[in-house]
């Protein structure tokens, strides 16, 4: 066996110009020339630019015509939002137009389901028959979407749907009943011809009313929990009434004494007025002796 490699094909203009040098066989054995790298990073670079720019280009289109932009807006568009048909995102339970569902509860859909996601209860006593669908228990949390139990359902009852809303923030809330009511089948019912009695005869359901996760726990915490000693009330002690509070002796209010009126003030008597005396003569002026 050779190991003589086949002459290597070019790949480009670039390699037609590559060496020959004959091999042990006396073949031409291609040799790639020292700056075909430097060519094949060149061309690289070339096509990751061209690939940026037709990027760019797309950008550029849509934000000068926002009307052509195909983004989908969800939840805005939940109203038009169109699912694959085969897509399967929450188990549904088949109601007719009435209302009314087919099961028989035969639990061939319960025996089937590889994750026991499915819990089936029955009405022994039923308001028909027997045997009546209680509640029809999915686990979301619990199913694989293997769509076993759509297709042993021999009364096509079931099937899945597009729903996919489906998050919570507690799983032990993907726990639903499917069935809209507790009762016999649509079959029975429409030999009824009394619609009370049919009505009667069906128990409504909704989605939570069955034996969920929650309700579940809560029987099994009552049920763990020691029986209860009833604590004795403490009885408060009788309050005694209130000493009556004498009212209290009014104190007298001192009656100011009557202020005495002021004396009256005689009138001035007035003063005799002595008549003018006559003053006396002025004295005789001093004679010069010199
Ligand atoms: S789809 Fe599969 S896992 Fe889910 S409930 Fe049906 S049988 Fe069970
Ligand atoms: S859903 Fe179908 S398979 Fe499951 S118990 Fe009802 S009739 Fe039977």
């Amino acid at each position: 066996m050779s190991d003589e490699r086949a002459p290597t094909e070019p790949h480009d203009s670039a390699a037609a110009t590559v060496t020959a040098s004959p091999g042990p066989s006396g073949r031409a054995v291609v040799v790639a020339p020292p700056w075909r790298d430097t060519v094949g990073v060149a061309s690289a670079v070339r096509k990751g630019l061209a690939s940026l720019v037709g990027g760019m280009r797309v950008t550029g289109r849509y934000v000068a015509r926002p009307s052509t932009v195909v983004t989908q807006h969800y939840p805005e568009n939940r109203g038009t939002l169109r699912l694959a048909d085969r897509f399967r995102g929450t188990l549904r339970f088949d109601h007719d137009a009435d209302g009314y569902h087919g099961c028989t509860v035969c639990r061939i859909c319960e025996d089937q389901c590889p994750n026991r996601s499915i819990v089936i209860t029955q009405r022994d006593k039923g308001a028909l028959t027997k045997k009546e669908l209680d509640t029809f228990v999915w686990r979301l949390d619990a199913c694989t979407f293997c769509n076993t139990c759509v297709m042993v359902c021999p009364f096509n009852v079931l099937h899945f749907g597009p729903g996919f809303e489906s998050a919570v923030y507690d799983r032990r809330l993907l726990v639903y009943t499917l069935n809209g009511y507790a009762g016999p089948t649509a079959a029975l019912l429409k030999k009824v011809a009394d619609p009370q009695a049919r009505k009667a005869a069906c128990e409504p359901r909704d989605p939570f009313s069955g034996p969920t996760v929650l309700q579940v726990l809560a029987k099994e915490r009552a049920a763990a929990a020691p029986a209860s000693v009833p604590v004795p009330v403490p009885v408060p002690a009788p309050v005694p009434d209130p000493v009556p509070v004498p009212d209290p002796v009014p104190v007298p209010v001192p009656v100011p004494a009557p202020v005495p009126d002021p004396a009256p003030v005689p009138d001035p008597v007035p003063v005799p007025v002595p008549d003018s005396v006559p003053l006396p003569s002025p004295a005789p002026e001093a004679t010069d002796v010199r």
